[in-house]
């Protein structure tokens, strides 16, 4: 007996993609994922755009395809620098002005991110943890369906290019949940790549799969990867009385349980009786 997190509306799972580098080929990525109903986290390093033959659209542009489709946009560093490689000024300049000039394209509050070629460490992530990053992607693919422990370093279940992709899915979506915890928690299928990995390879129909696969899963929450975030923290945030008879929920987001197998919704704010 237990309390286990469910994503809105009492799934048990979720989908969230994460691209970066903010090539051209975003473009066909997300009228892909608009029509299998996808969302994801765009990873933007700015100085990149417009200054290469794949980056040709402009900022008005890009910003428009991700602002209109839904989807996030995340910090991949102003130069795309390693960020274990460079003076550690260096490095905090480099996501602080990428933040900065993302926020004043989105005219939102950007806090996610991805690391640039996979460069991460403990100096780094306290480094993030003050420029107000509050989950970062790593390159590391886990094949596995769980929440990250560490959000300044989310491993991905896998590269959209990986072999054991679809029979991944397969796992994910129809698979047996061995043991009785297992069964209980939440999964989440974590996808990352480039889109000009697919422009490049002309392999656009792993992602056509890959949508397929989702379709009519009612159970199964798609969202970007700040979404995502936000959600476990409201689920973080609930507050319960000792004998667990009374939830309160103090943040702005309705949060979904299964309850000592009773499944409960409590709304943003409320108290409830759960016993
Ligand atoms: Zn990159």
């Amino acid at each position: 007996m237990a309390v286990f997190m469910r994503f809105p509306g009492f799934r048990d799972k979720a989908v969230t993609l994460s691209y970066d580098d903010g090539a051209d080929a975003d473009r066909r990525v997300v009228e892909l994922m608009t029509k299998y109903g996808l969302k994801g986290t765009f990873n933007i390093n700015h100085k990149a755009i417009g200054g290469a033959a794949d980056h040709t659209m402009t900022a008005e542009e890009l910003f428009a395809l991700y602002r209109d489709s839904g989807n996030e946009v995340a910090v991949h560093g102003a130069e795309h620098f390693s960020l274990t490689e460079v003076d550690m000024a260096m490095a905090t300049r480099d996501i602080l002005s990428n933040r900065e000039y993302l926020e004043s394209m989105t005219g939102g509050i950007v806090r996610g991110m991805a690391y640039a070629n996979g460069a991460e460490s403990e100096e780094v992530q306290r480094m993030l943890k003050n420029c107000g990053i509050v989950y970062s992607r790593s390159v590391v693919s886990t094949h596995k369906f769980g929440l990250p422990k560490n959000w300044l370093s989310w491993d991905a279940t896998c590269h959209h290019g990986d072999k054991e992709l679809m029979t991944l899915v397969d796992q994910f979506l129809n698979g047996p949940m061995p043991g009785y915890l297992w069964a209980r928690h939440p999964r989440l299928f974590y996808l990352w790549g480039h889109s000009f990995e697919y422009a490049n390879n002309n392999d656009w129909h792993i992602l056509e799969a890959f949508g397929q696969a989702f379709e009519g899963r009612d159970d199964v929450w798609h969202a970007t990867n700040g979404q995502i975030y936000d959600y476990v923290k409201a689920f973080d945030s609930l507050v319960y009385s000792c004998d667990g008879t009374m939830i309160h929920n103090p943040t702005a987001t309705d949060v979904y349980l299964d309850y000592f197998r009773r499944q409960i919704c409590i709304k943003a704010g409320e108290t409830v009786k759960a016993r």
